[in-house]
């Protein structure tokens, strides 16, 4: 789950990193009163779960009011990776002799919190990190200590070379790490960490990540999930107890277990598809789930061609099987699907399929590489 950038500034502040404070607004009109209220040039900033939004047209400087306004106006609506702006973040604007990079991300390689830290900030840092790898300093935690002062000064020194910013600099990122723990998050970034042209260090941008899994030990947070923000399809997956993930190719996957599901998704590959979607209906699945994961894999304009692929063990075949002849008898599909499901109950879903005017294959090498074929991909 991720948070909206004015939820991140609001946990960054809790954990004492100097942000300047801000409102959030849904219309133009709420957009114009805040800056009025907060007086002088303010930034206007979309609040999507997404980043280069500078780049994409959604932060913008707002000189006064009637600008904010105007700005808001603007951004509100706007779509940047795929996603709809239905607020913006009014903030005073702070004015910025230097602009460098923050971030804490949890790694699993080293099974460790790690910082990533680099003047060169602003910019994507994933840019920084191809192109000019020496500018970034990564360095790992122990979470059993946490970011220790000396490692937080070796960050701090790495950022600035005067020690009057390289140590507030270093009391950000020990308040940057506690709010990492708090949270539960994955990753907390800043980006950019500025300092201004008096000297001080301040957050302008803050990013949240946490994993659902931490979401169950962390109600609070768990409570800042947005559902209006999120990609739709994943959202109803979600409430559907299905894992979904969205994916480029033509090639719409249904299976039952991550395992099978990952080993299907190798196989479409395999035979020269490319996967539409990960999908997994999970353990017992009942002809409801499968009706929703029909609906989310037509839904996807990309998908050509519909593949199932279920071993039935606790999932039955039958109730598969039931829901793919509900799912179509309701609305038509309007690309091919194959089926493959071998194990629990397999004969009375071959039954029902092929009364519903479905064919069902056993074999898992058949069905993918049909299912690519009719896709449009392989050879
Ligand atoms: P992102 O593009 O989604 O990462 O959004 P950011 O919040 O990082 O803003 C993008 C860029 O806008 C920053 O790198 C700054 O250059 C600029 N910006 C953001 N806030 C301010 C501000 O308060 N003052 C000024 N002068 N520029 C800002
Ligand atoms: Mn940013």
């Amino acid at each position: 789950m991720n948070l909206h950038e004015y939820q991140a500034r609001a946990l960054l502040k809790a954990a004492g990193i100097p942000v300047p404070d801000g409102e959030v607004a849904t219309t133009p009109a709420e957009a114009e009163a805040i800056a009025r209220r907060l007086g002088g040039t303010v930034v206007v900033k979309a609040q999507v779960h997404a980043g280069g939004r500078g780049k994409a047209g959604g932060v913008k400087l707002a000189k006064d009011a009637a600008e904010a306004r105007a700005h808001a106006g603007r951004i509100l609506g706007m779509i940047i990776k795929g996603l709809t702006v239905e607020k913006v973040l009014v903030v005073p604007a702070a004015e910025i002799a230097s602009e460098s990079y923050a971030g804490v991300i949890l790694d699993r390689a080293s099974q460790r919190p790690v910082f990533m830290v680099s003047p060169a900030g602003g910019i994507d840092i994933e840019e920084v990190a191809a192109k000019t790898p020496e500018k970034i300093l990564k360095l790992g935690v122990d979470p059993r200590y946490g970011l220790l002062p000396h490692q937080a000064m070796r960050l701090g020194f790495f950022l600035y070379r005067d020690v009057a910013q390289a140590r507030p600099a270093a009391v950000i990122l020990q308040q940057l790490y506690r709010a990492f723990v708090d949270a539960g998050a994955s990753l907390a970034e800043i980006n950019p960490l500025v300092t201004t042209p008096g000297g001080a260090v301040v957050a302008l941008d803050a990013k949240i990540g946490v994993d659902d899994n931490e979401l169950e030990r962390k109600p609070a947070i768990a409570a800042l999930r947005d559902v209006s923000a999120e990609n739709p399809a994943e959202v109803k997956a979600r409430n559907a107890g299905l894992s979904f993930i969205k994916l480029d190719g033509a090639v719409g996957c249904c299976v039952n277990g991550a395992g099978l599901a990952m080993a299907t998704m190798d196989l479409v590959k395999y035979y020269g598809g490319e996967p539409a979607n990960f999908l997994d209906i999970g353990g017992s699945s009942n002809p409801d789930k499968v009706v929703t994961a029909l609906e989310i894999i037509t839904s996807d304009p990309n998908v050509k061609a519909i593949l199932f692929n279920i071993f039935g063990g606790i999932t039955r075949c039958d109730d598969v099987a039931n829901g793919i002849v509900a799912a179509t008898s309701r609305t038509k599909l309007a690309v091919p699907i194959v089926i493959r499901l071998t194990g629990t109950n397999e004969e009375r879903a071959v039954q029902i399929l092929q009364q519903a005017g479905f064919s069902a294959l056993t074999d898992m090498d058949e069905a993918v590489e049909r299912a690519v074929a009719l896709a449009g991909g392989g050879a």
